[in-house]
């Protein structure tokens, strides 16, 4: 074994855990594709920036990872991944590491699952918004007034939320 050194901390290489090609890196928050098309990889940061809970749910309840004989072994650590039924087939999740999705399974999960496609609308919202923010800095006034209305409509929408958890906990 070596010393150490100055790569002790490197990380591992991610490769595919279907075909074994290593994986392109990815910015933050993007998802690393096979490049021979096998699926697409996030990590375990990428999945609760980009789809928050929205793989514990679906619109019958909780969704159940289960182990699962077919199951992959997770990019970093090696150990079986979770598999989950049904309207997300062909995902396979590590709870530490990260969510792989084989092939189309992305897209199934993204279109079948409510709370995935509200968050993919609200990330295109922050990005207008970030558009409307720089134009209302450089002086555009109808971006101004657009983002004094946006701020209002964010502020309330806030405030709804809280009101529904609150209710929701209520209820138990
Ligand atoms: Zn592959
Ligand atoms: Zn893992």
């Amino acid at each position: 074994m070596m010393d150490g050194g100055p790569y002790r901390q490197a990380p591992v290489r991610e490769a595919c855990p279907t075909c074994a090609t290593p994986l392109p890196e990815a910015e933050r928050g993007q998802l690393q594709a096979c490049p021979q098309g096998c699926g697409e990889w996030a990590s375990a940061l990428t999945v609760s920036e980009r789809w928050a809970d929205a793989l514990d749910r679906d619109r019958s309840g909780r969704i159940l990872w289960q182990q699962a004989a077919t199951a992959l072994p997770c990019i970093h650590c090696g150990k079986a991944m979770l598999h989950a039924p049904r309207a997300i087939w062909g995902t396979h999740r590590c709870r530490e590491h990260g969510v792989w999705f084989a092939r189309n399974a992305r897209a199934r999960f993204e279109g079948e699952s409510t709370l995935a496609a509200e968050l993919a609308a609200r990330r295109e919202a922050i990005r207008g918004l970030a558009i409307t923010l720089r134009e209302a800095l450089a002086g555009d006034r109808n971006a101004q007034d657009a983002l004094v209305r946006r701020i209002v409509d964010l502020e309330r929408e806030v405030a709804r939320a809280i009101a529904w958890s609150e209710s929701a906990r209520d209820r138990g």
